[in-house]
């Protein structure tokens, strides 16, 4: 069954991808089952998206009775009331100061709506971004993002764009100036190997922007609801001017929202979506957020990740010749190896427990906030098991 449904997808997808040879067919709480009846530990919940785990009650009994009420009403057009009550709960729970909204369907269409609405806003073109850092796909975020391999089979991208080694603050210096929109930045590079700020970066980032009349951006797509807090900017003490979010905030169903403080705004007709705000996928990311804060997931996340991150952290020492660093932030975490991460991969699945690359030589963990410490001690337990049995290979 699983090797069928492979073939299908081999032959009909577009290339792009090239997925595990496991179909998953169904899931619950922190696990998924392939189409032979395999379970599977998901530390990998669709690239953090299953933030509340799989077939959670409250969200499948919000989606099931939106659905039977209204899926759709472009915002461009009318008012919603599942909309309104999304949105003010979503100012509600972010930090003050960010109280306006454009919603969309994607990380990447929610940063398309930041960089836009800094050249609206700021009457300026260039953008600041970082080394290692990943925006998301479409042409203008793929102009944000740095992979060399992501974009040169794309260029010429938008122009403006200029890449700083990220975390030193004196390059960002040199690189900001008064022709500046924005600085875009990930709090923890997610795609580029789980790479943390260092403490006062994105202070200082916020402060630099404020003086040259630039608008500090942060990507929070993959670490936002998953650091710990709302927004990992809020545990480094900063508000930025624009916060990017996605991934898990519709805790399955596709939405991004792009936050942004009541000083700015875009005209009328600067911009727009189809499907960005519909019903649905709001009542989806309001289930989201109130079983967030109803269940206390925040906190969770913050303590399992203390004690994931520690485990992690003793597989380091006890295996210095194949693992070199454990890093992250709440449930957002790496293990940097010393050799490719994909063979580590493969035998995590086999033994049933599925992760993610974060580049060539990272395992990446992004479990759902639901998990309990027993989860964690499986995972690390096969993680142990794995390490054990691979023979050291030379790294690139
Ligand atoms: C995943 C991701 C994106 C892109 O999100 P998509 O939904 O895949 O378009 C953008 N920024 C960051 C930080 C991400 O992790």
């Amino acid at each position: 069954m699983n090797a069928q449904i492979f073939e299908l997808e081999l032959q009909h997808g577009s290339g792009a991808y090239r997925p595990a040879p496991v179909a998953l067919v169904r899931g619950e709480g922190p696990y998924v089952w392939d189409a032979e009846g395999n379970r599977y530990l998901d530390f990998n919940t669709g690239v953090g998206v299953a933030l509340l785990g799989h077939a959670h009650p409250a969200l499948t009994r919000a989606l099931s009775d939106q659905a039977g009420r209204l899926m759709t009403c472009a915002a461009g057009y009318f008012p919603n009331d599942v909309r309104a009550q999304f949105l003010q709960k979503l100012v509600d729970v972010l930090p003050e100061g960010l109280e306006r909204v454009f919603l969309s369907n994607s990380g990447a269409e929610a940063v398309e709506a930041a960089l836009k609405l800094a050249r609206a806003c700021t009457g300026r073109s260039k953008v600041v971004a970082a080394t290692r850092g990943f925006h998301g796909r479409t042409l203008g975020a793929l102009s944000a993002t740095w992979k060399p391999d992501y974009k040169k089979p794309f260029e010429p991208l938008v122009p403006g764009f200029e890449h700083v080694p990220f975390g030193d603050l004196d390059a960002l210096e040199r690189a900001v100036d008064g022709r500046t929109a924005a600085v875009i930045l990930e709090p923890v590079q997610g795609e580029g190997g789980v790479h943390p700020a260092p403490p006062g970066y994105l202070r200082a980032a916020g402060a630099l922007c404020a003086a040259h009349g630039a608008l500090l951006v942060l990507d929070e797509v993959q670490t936002g609801l998953r650091t710990g807090a709302w927004l990992y900017s809020e545990r480094e003490g900063v508000v930025p001017d624009v916060v990017c979010l996605g991934k898990g905030l519709g805790g399955g169903v596709p939405i991004g929202a792009t936050v942004f403080r009541s000083s700015l705004s875009f005209q009328r007709g600067q911009h727009g979506s189809t499907f960005g705000g519909n019903p649905l996928a709001c009542r989806a990311a309001l289930a989201v957020l109130e079983t967030v804060e109803r269940d206390g997931l925040l906190e969770r996340g913050r303590e399992l990740g203390a004690y994931f991150l520690k485990e992690l952290q003793g597989l380091v020492e006890e295996f210095p010749d194949k693992a070199r660093e454990a890093r992250g932030v709440g449930l957002m975490l790496g293990l940097q190896l010393r050799f490719k991460a994909a063979p580590v991969l493969d035998a995590l699945r086999r033994r049933g427990v599925l992760a993610l690359s974060a580049g060539p030589t990272v395992v990446r963990f992004l479990p759902p906030l639901v998990i309990k410490r027993a989860h964690v001690d499986r995972a690390v337990e096969v993680l142990h098991e794995v390490l054990q049995q691979t023979t050291r290979k030379p790294g690139p």
